[in-house]
């Protein structure tokens, strides 16, 4: 691990509150004991439901790649000459905050072009309809989670009173469908289990100075319950793993397990990336640990499928 990674939790925290603005005043204690990173207490625990610690200040990631979504689901901004990508659209009450940050990175809402959707959770698609009202861009997830979306109409949200509502039926992706904007070539792979569909795109390309670097977004790719989803589980990580060539791994969450950072999640790395000296690598790129986490998430589903297969699990 690059030894810079291992800032103390308390120090992390202090300093990303000072620099990405996240109001952390209700977050000092857990800060102040040391006890976790920031990343980390608005994605799990108590205290992640709590609307105003999710105020996060929008950052650059690379020279074509924001932040700009809240604290504890990512929402990712990829610049093109010929239009941008946006990577999933967060929940109510956040989707105020996320077009507020489009706008404070200098991009014109009406230049967002395509909105990726991981999968059918509402934390990923919950701010889908709004994004695509401001944007006028086309919506893509794969067919199964258009069900899910379709679902979630009506419904009251899980972390806000009203309720939900969900786009008209877009764009349907299937597995290994491609889209060519500006500089970009992205892949997409479904991978069901996390929900029955599961979109992740993979061979994104990241600027930073004279460097390029490939990325995956997404993930999810675990299976499901019984031998059939084991199954589907060992073939999904299997394909991930076999991605050549991925540098950084876009996580759709602050923090992640097992996929996370080591030392910290998102925010703590954005801390990195803001105090590292001229000629130091971007800390969001981490070939090393993508290459071992997706070994482990297929060993781990590896060995699921060999339990269930000598259960003799019914499919
Ligand atoms: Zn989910």
């Amino acid at each position: 691990m690059n030894t810079t990674l291992r800032i103390t939790a308390f120090a992390t925290s202090c300093l990303m509150a000072a620099l990405l603005g996240v109001n952390f005043e209700a977050a000092t204690p857990a800060a102040a004991q040391g006890a976790e990173p920031v990343s980390k207490t608005c994605r799990v625990g108590p205290r992640s439901r709590e609307v105003p610690i999710q105020k996060t200040e929008p950052f650059k990631m690379f020279d074509n790649l924001y932040h700009v979504g809240p604290c504890y689901v990512a929402v990712y901004l990829l610049t093109t000459p010929a239009g941008h990508v946006l990577f999933d659209t967060t929940q109510e009450p956040f989707v105020d905050d996320t077009i507020a940050n489009i706008q404070k990175v200098g991009v014109n809402l009406k230049d967002i072009k395509y909105v990726v959707l991981a999968h059918g959770h509402l934390d990923h698609v919950g701010g889908s309809k709004r994004l695509q009202e401001a944007t006028g861009a086309r919506l893509m997830a794969v067919e199964e989670d258009w069900k899910m979306i379709e679902a979630l109409q009506g419904k009251v949200g899980n972390r806000d009173p009203r309720p939900n509502d969900m786009p008209k039926r877009d764009m349907v992706m299937k597995d290994g469908d491609t889209l060519k904007i500006g500089d970009q070539d992205i892949r997409f792979i479904s991978t069901p289990g996390h929900t029955p569909g599961v979109l992740s795109a993979y061979n994104i390309t990241l600027r930073d100075g004279s460097n390029t670097y490939k990325a995956f977004w997404g993930g999810g790719g675990g299976g499901a319950p019984g031998l059939a989803g084991a199954e589907i589980g060992a073939a999904n990580t299997k394909r991930i793993m076999d991605i050549p060539g991925i540098q950084v791994n876009l996580l759709t969450h602050s923090w992640v397990e097992p996929n996370g950072y080591p030392g910290g999640g998102i925010h703590e790395r954005a801390v990195l990336l803001k105090t590292r000296k001229a000629g130091d690598p971007n800390p969001f790129v981490d070939a090393a640990t993508w290459n071992a986490r997706a070994k482990l998430g297929y060993d781990n589903a590896a060995k699921r499928l060999a339990e269930e297969k000598a259960k003799g699990g019914a499919k």
